[in-house]
């Protein structure tokens, strides 16, 4: 998979097993569908008076050993939960796409995200952005490789390890991953 994967790049044909009748389909909201790093690196910085880039964001574990985990957790949840129109869609299309996705006769797809306390702001964002049809929207702290579906496009490296045989992830890759 090249390193500029992206959700535009995925082929809905390479998400149909073809062992399967339906594929329901984890889609995940952060750094897949919403600009959170990026959101997160302009905050921090104008927070902490940093100069951190988006791609100073190298490593799944950046935030836990370059700043302290709080910090970024503290800043997503306060854009869900106050300024969710700052932000951006990780790239352009994604509302037909999902759409697409959505009126695909094999596909039920959920958006699915482990960040819970702030789901007004979420969905709020998803409708702003005009991603209106999919199946649920799903917070959960229960972990993905545990909930019953069979594709997950996200961006969570190693999430396809967790996976159970005949799952697949996937994976929506950046900087950070
Ligand atoms: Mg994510």
């Amino acid at each position: 998979m090249s390193s500029d994967t992206t959700m535009s790049t995925a082929s809905l044909q390479s998400l149909l097993p073809a062992d399967l009748d339906t594929v329901a389909v984890s889609l995940d909201l952060e750094s897949t569908l919403a600009h959170c790093h990026e959101y997160f690196i302009q905050q921090y910085n104008s927070e902490f008076g940093t100069s951190y880039v988006r791609d100073d964001i190298d490593d799944w574990d950046w935030v836990r050993e370059e700043i302290e985990f709080e910090d970024f957790n503290r800043i997503v949840n306060d854009g869900w939960r106050n300024c969710h129109t700052e932000i951006a869609v990780m790239e352009p299309g994604l509302a037909d796409l999902v759409a697409r996705m959505h009126d695909h006769p094999r596909i039920e797809v959920d958006i699915v995200t482990a960040r819970t306390g702030v789901e007004d702001g979420m969905q709020a964002w998803l409708a702003a952005n005009g991603i209106t049809e999919y199946g649920e929207f799903i917070a959960t702290t229960t972990s993905k490789a545990q909930l019953d579906y069979n594709v997950y496009i996200d961006d969570r490296p190693g999430l396809a390890n967790d996976l159970p045989h005949g799952k697949m992830q996937y994976l929506i890759q950046g900087p950070h991953n």
